[in-house]
């Protein structure tokens, strides 16, 4: 919807029905489809036809919630996932095998680094993970003659630190490979890293594409811009012959616009089938429907807590890059000059006790282990998801005892305001 702002395209883009047809997504609740003879269907079989045969591959409603978001987006072609994991997973992995190298930055969800520090390691792939902030230096020293990929997150959880997306871009094409981003903080309502230079974006839609915590799911948007062919030594699954379809060549036959996703489809979704549910497509589209509308009110939020926090004597640090005096402060203003996310991150006096008896106290905000949701959630990383961890060891991998992350819901900021001033009381 290219003559169309964001809003519209977050309401309308993707399905566009025809006289008669339904106006809401049909959920296509079926795995298989109908042809009339074998050669019709052999020909999708060929890939010599599009056209949907079998849900483990494709589905109708998943398409279309992935064409909103390739709108979105500003990319050329998109598929749904059942997670963000399998999205990061399949984005890296349909150009990067055995024997290859990624370069990623170093602060990144703990899910995905796990996923490249051992179990893409176990598949005889190599990582150097980078600092975001690492001189020039520091990032040409990282590249090897078998890097594939460079990988970053736009807002890191729960670091909540801001990537360069168009430096780091600029350093990957120099090296002949595309920059990967996961960009689901701030959403393409508060960024498109494709405009800096980004040549994948990878979400978890579970966090608030969906924004209601009621499914999981994940995306990959293919810019289209990446030159396989310029590069056909790098990327020989894309640029050589594939024999399982009569031997075609994906970045020959479906071009810089769709080879990407094609391949993706066609070969890692064939093999490992993390689909994406047609039920949970449609309950993401609900909550695309209204991203626009929800991502202002999560910034407002996060930006009035964080404000808040800052001037509390019992609060010994807060992170988020709209405070004046973050050290991400200029690198947001650049690329989330509407804001960021309502995630905000916060060290209290007192350590893990006074964490953990604040936690309590709070009457709005949620213990879980998640984000991005309509409701205010909050988590301590040191009596939660790092447990296993000393304080020493916490202190080391920069999350201290008594550090915070709440994400900040749409509920009134004054009543989240308040509720955190009694439980600091
Ligand atoms: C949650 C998250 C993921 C993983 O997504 P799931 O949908 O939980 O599999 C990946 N990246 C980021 C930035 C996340 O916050």
């Amino acid at each position: 919807m290219k003559d169309y702002g964001k809003g519209t395209a977050c309401v309308q883009a993707g399905y566009r029905p025809g006289n008669g047809e339904p106006r809401q997504i049909p959920i296509v609740q079926s795995t298989t489809f109908k042809y009339d003879t074998s050669e019709d269907m052999g020909k999708l079989f060929d890939l010599e036809a599009s056209g949907y045969f079998y849900t483990r591959l494709q589905n109708p409603t998943n398409d279309y919630v992935a064409a909103k978001i390739a709108d979105l987006e500003g990319g050329t072609a998109a598929m749904l996932t059942s997670s963000g994991q399998a999205a990061n997973f399949f984005a890296m992995f349909n150009i990067c095998e055995n024997g290859g190298h990624i370069v990623s930055s170093a602060s990144i969800y703990g899910g995905t680094f796990n996923l490249i520090a051992v179990t893409m390691a176990k598949m005889g792939i190599d990582v150097t993970f980078v600092s975001p902030d690492c001189s020039d230096e520091e990032l040409e020293a990282a590249f090897r003659d078998n890097t594939k990929l460079v990988f970053g997150e736009t807002i890191a959880n729960p670091a909540l630190t801001v990537f360069d997306i168009e430096r780091f871009a600029k350093a990957a094409h120099a090296h002949g490979v595309p920059l990967i981003v996961d960009n689901t903080f701030p959403t393409p309502v508060n960024c498109r890293p494709i405009e800096w230079g980004a040549d994948i974006v990878t979400h978890s839609t579970t966090k608030y594409m969906d924004g209601h915590g009621a499914a999981v799911g994940g995306v990959i948007v293919d810019s289209g811009k990446f030159d396989w062919m310029a590069h056909a030594d790098k990327f020989p699954g894309l640029t050589t012959p594939d024999e399982s379809y009569h031997g075609i060549v994906y970045a020959e036959k479906f071009g810089k616009e769709g080879a990407f996703i094609t391949k993706c489809t066609a070969q890692l979704m064939r093999d490992f089938g993390c689909i994406q549910s047609p039920q949970h497509a449609f309950i993401l589209n609900l909550g695309l429907e209204s991203l626009h509308v929800r991502m202002p009110k999560h910034v407002e939020n996060g930006q009035a807590v964080a404000e808040f926090l800052s001037g509390h004597p019992k609060i010994k640090k807060v992170n988020y890059s709209g405070l004046p005096g973050d050290p991400y402060y200029e690198l947001a203003k650049k690329y989330l000059p509407k804001g960021g996310c309502g995630v905000v991150s916060f060290e209290i006096e007192g350590g893990r006790a006074a964490a953990e008896s604040f936690m309590k106290k709070l009457k709005l905000a949620a213990i879980e282990t998640h984000v991005a949701d309509a409701r205010t959630c909050c988590l301590n990383p040191a009596t939660s998801t790092h447990r296993q961890l000393t304080d020493e060891q916490l202190e080391a991998a920069g999350i201290p005892a008594g550090l915070v992350r709440m994400s900040c819901g749409l509920e009134d900021k004054e009543d989240l305001i308040a509720d955190l001033k009694q439980a600091l009381e």
